[in-house]
Formats: structure tokens, C-alpha cells, sequence
């Protein structure tokens, strides 16, 4: 007997997802051989950086770099392991029959659903977020986060994904369910333009309630990076400094919005380094700026996007996918399409 297209379907599935889950492991174990390599050998500090770091430094960054790393292998296996067990369990199909034998249908039924699918995976994902804070970023010294801030901020973060990720996602069900079968380009267009809102949003409104943001007190420092952003032709709206502090001992800096930004320098930074050190730090990152990265990153992230919203519009109506994964079939968009899979799966009708 041919296997039939739903067992196709989870062949296909299964060997991509074991392709990647090998590779992203596979990169993270080489990483971790090639650095207990460097330990053995005692090479583990490069030769031209041997009279600026001391062995007991090098030695405390390579525990560090290997702690984060096997903290990554075992955190990935997990995810894979979660995965599969929710996709395979008939845990879905199950729950979405107990969603509507309840009485949801349509965008209640999609957006509760989905809710709670990540819900679910996000708790799963919770006792990782706090080993790595309150084990490993303690063990290097560089955690200042205490249990209340950390909870505080989840509990914020949940509550912001709710407000901005609710009206999201029914949103995207309506366009699903009445934009017609070119639903995934609208959707796209309308995802485009909450990014542009973002943007703005973020700096504005989100980041300042996790973190104050000062401006950079007058000084050498600020006369520094200001020429520097002069002497680069880097546009931007100010240099601000970030209680980064709060949470933890890594120094760092970033740009907010995508056309004459604002400079953010954690406030770790500003303590820690000389007025060189800072200023080597803003010229990396001017750097990225001006090779366009950010731009580059951004025309990316929405191509794949768009590849990703066309490839669902076809796939959600393709019933051997959720036959595959126990569904019986195609439901949550049933409207317009379920007698057009078949139309909408042949190359004439891909084009709009
Ligand atoms: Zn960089």
C-alpha cells in the first residue's frame, strides 16, 4: 500500500525538523568541544590580546562562554522534545474540540487557542529564564536582578503581550476570514504598518516601563561621542543613558528607530569604561548603522514575512496537513475556501 499524504506530510515534517534541531545543536556542541579544546591546550587567549587579559580573566570568559553554552544545547533539546510532544500527543486537536464543544467558534476560537498554545509553552520555557538569570548570570557576578524585579518584569511582559497580542490576533483572523484568498498580502501590508507603529511605540512608550532613560549628563564623555557621531555623518536624536544596572553587570549599547535614532548607552558602561573604551563601543555600533545592517535586517526579516504569510495562505487549506497532525480538517478560516484547496493549490492560481 503507498503511504498516503498525510503520513507524506509527517515524513517531510520530521526530516526537516531533525535537519535543523541537528544543525543548531550540532553548531552549539562544535562551539563547546572548540573551547574545552582552547582550555587544554591553554590557548584559550589569543596571541596579539596576551598582554591585555590576564589567565585568570581569560579563564573566567571561557567557563562563562561554555556555561552559556551547554545552558544552549540542553535548552534547545528541550524545545525540540516540547514540540514534538505538543504536535504529536494530540494535544491540539483535542483542546481545539474541547474549545468549540464549549461553544467558541471563528476569531474567539482562533485567538483563544493560540492564547493559550503559547501560554502553555511560555510557562514550559519559564524555569530556563530562571536557571539562566538566577544560576549562571549569578554564578559570573553579573546578575543584579532580584526574584520581585524579575516576576515584575514577566508580569509586565505578559500584560503588554496581551494588550498589543489580543487585538493582533483578531486582526489577523478577520483579514483571514473576509480579506478573500489574497488575505496573506492585506495581512501583510497591515503587519507592515503595525511595525512602522512599533517603532515609534517602543522607545516612546514600552521600553520606559522597564527602564529609566536620562539624558547623557554634559561632560568628556558626551563631547566624545558627540563629535564622533559628528565626524561619522550619524544623524541622531541624543545620547541617553539606560538603568541597565537594575538588572545586570553587562555593559552595553544600542540604536532606537530606524531613521535618525536615539543612542542608548547602558549606564554599566558609562561607570565602567574610559572615555575611549565608550567610544570605541559607539563607533562599532555607528558601524553597523552605516553598513545599513539594521535596514538590511529589517528588508529581510519582511521578506521572510511575506514568504511565510504566502506559504500559510496556501498550507492552512491543504487538509492533508491537518490530517497529518490529527486534525480532521482544515478549521479555523473554513468561509471562503473549503471546496477551493485544490484550485488554490495549482501554479495558476498562485500569482495574486
Ligand atoms: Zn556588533
Amino acid at each position: 500500500m503507498p503511504p498516503t499524504m498525510p503520513t507524506l506530510v509527517i515524513a517531510l515534517f520530521l526530516s526537516l525538523f531533525v535537519l535543523q534541531t541537528t544543525v543548531e545543536e550540532g553548531l552549539i556542541l562544535l562551539n563547546i568541544r572548540r573551547l574545552r579544546h582552547l582550555r587544554t591546550t591553554g590557548a584559550e587567549v589569543p596571541a596579539p590580546l596576551r598582554h591585555h587579559i590576564d589567565a585568570e580573566t581569560s579563564r573566567k570568559s571561557s567557563d562563562y562562554t561554555l556555561a552559556n553554552a551547554r545552558f544552549a544545547l540542553v535548552h534547545g533539546a528541550y524545545g525540540a522534545v516540547l514540540t514534538l510532544l505538543v504536535l504529536f500527543s494530540g494535544l491540539l486537536p483535542g483542546f481545539a474540540n474541547y474549545l468549540s464543544r464549549h461553544g467558541l467558534a471563528g476569531s474567539h476560537l482562533f485567538v483563544v487557542f493560540l492564547v493559550v498554545l503559547s501560554a502553555v509553552l511560555a510557562l514550559a520555557h519559564l524555569p530556563f529564564g530562571l536557571y539562566h538569570t538566577f544560576a549562571i548570570e549569578s554564578r559570573f557576578g553579573f546578575n543584579r536582578t532580584t526574584w520581585r524585579l524579575w516576576f515584575g518584569d514577566r508580569l509586565k511582559g505578559l500584560l503588554l503581550s496581551a494588550a498589543i497580542g489580543l487585538p493582533l490576533l483578531y486582526a489577523v483572523h478577520g483579514f483571514m476570514a473576509l480579506a478573500g484568498p489574497s488575505w496573506w498580502l492585506w495581512l501583510f501590508a497591515f503587519l507592515v504598518a503595525v511595525q512602522v507603529v512599533m517603532l515609534w511605540a517602543f522607545p516612546a512608550l514600552i521600553a520606559p516601563m522597564f527602564n529609566k532613560f536620562v539624558s547623557l549628563p554634559d561632560g568628556d564623555l558626551k563631547q566624545r561621542l558627540e563629535t564622533l557621531a559628528r565626524d561619522t555623518g550619524f544623524r541622531n536624536r541624543g545620547l541617553f543613558v539606560v538603568d541597565a544596572s537594575r538588572r545586570s553587570r553587562h555593559s552595553n549599547a544600542y540604536f532606537t528607530g530606524l531613521f535618525r535614532p536615539r543612542i542608548v548607552l547602558f549606564d554599566t558602561l558609562v561607570e565602567k569604561m574610559s572615555t575611549d573604551e565608550a567610544a570605541a563601543v559607539l563607533a562599532h555600533e555607528i558601524g553597523h548603522y552605516q553598513a545599513h545592517h539594521i535596514h538590511k535586517r529589517m528588508v529581510l526579516s519582511l521578506a521572510g514575512m511575506l514568504v511565510a504569510l504566502f506559504a500559510l495562505s496556501r498550507l492552512i487549506i491543504w487538509p492533508p496537513l491537518f490530517q497529518a497532525f490529527g486534525f480532521a480538517r482544515p478549521s479555523s478560516t473554513r468561509r471562503w475556501r473549503s471546496s477551493r484547496w485544490e484550485a488554490a493549490l495549482s501554479p495558476s492560481s498562485w500569482s495574486l
